[in-house]
């Protein structure tokens, strides 16, 4: 059993509130790399025909010289990199690169160009990267960074790596966890219900992020008694599809668990010191 740094165990600690379930690292051979992912991401393993046994998709915690960093990383892990295309969406993105900016003294992007040669950009400065990124969404950031491999198979031998934060403290590398929590959502196949999240997201951004289902009128006690489990996401009040918007007026944050008993069934509005929501339509 390898023993791993303290940031390592504090990473491991903060995926696996998150998720709500066990979280793992995985250290690279030879290299004081770490790969911190849910342990579900070996099922997916069990499903690859190529029958990768080094699945690399998650945050990554290295260590080289005297340098320490966090990124976020997808390495030849072609069903994930296909998750993580599919969920991308590039405001998010750059607003994660942006609200992390503060933990890192360099900007950092590593990719594979046109799924052959491999590119690396980094600057400390954030304007010139975000003119970087930009310039990489106007053929579409995911078709840049992830085109096909010549083999035609998408993301198979696939490297992405994006710096989060370096030379941080564990309470800081924590903040950045948190505030791109999207990155690693995007790595699932998300369900409809949870496909407008980022945006809602962003416009409960003022609200202490904590399930508020608590403060809903009139549910029924079967709901109540439930305990809260799984990640706090942004909730719709009025569903996207029946004309609710994402702004603040209509979200609250709930627990995957509550969000899916309540999906539908809410009416009222909310602001920053108002919350007049109830249960039942
Ligand atoms: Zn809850």
């Amino acid at each position: 059993m390898i023993k791993p740094p303290k940031t390592v165990t504090a990473i491991v600690k903060s995926v696996s509130e998150k998720l709500g379930r066990e979280a793992i690292f995985r250290k690279v051979n030879n290299r004081e790399e770490y790969f911190i992912l849910d342990l579900a991401f070996s099922y997916f393993q069990k499903a690859d025909r190529n029958k990768r046994n080094d699945y690399r998709s998650g945050y990554l915690y290295l260590v080289h010289k005297r340098e320490k960093r966090l990124l976020f990383a997808l390495a030849h892990t072609p069903i994930m990199t296909t998750f993580f295309k599919n969920n991308f969406d590039y405001e998010t993105f750059r607003s994660i690169i942006t609200n992390t900016a503060q933990y890192r003294d360099e900007h950092y992007l590593r990719y594979k160009k046109m799924g052959v040669q491999d590119e690396k950009f980094r600057t400390p400065d954030l304007k010139v990267f975000l003119n970087k990124l930009d310039e990489l969404e106007i053929s579409g950031f995911t078709k840049s960074v992830f085109a096909k491999s010549k083999s035609g198979k998408t993301g198979v031998g696939n490297v992405f790596g994006i710096c989060l934060a370096s030379g941080c403290n564990e309470e800081e590398i924590v903040k950045a966890i948190e505030k791109s929590w999207d990155l690693f959502l995007w790595l699932y196949p998300t369900r409809p219900i949870f496909k407008r999240n980022a945006s809602l997201n962003r416009s409960l951004q003022s609200i202490d992020r904590k399930c508020e289902i608590a403060r809903i009128k009139n549910l029924p006690k079967s709901i109540l008694k439930k305990s809260c489990s799984g990640q706090v996401q942004g909730a719709h009040i009025i569903p996207h599809k029946q004309g609710g918007s994402d702004k603040l007026q209509n979200g609250v944050w709930l627990c995957s668990a509550h969000h899916r008993l309540t999906e539908g069934k809410l009416n009222g509005t909310r602001g920053i010191d108002k919350f007049e929501v109830k249960y039942g339509r």
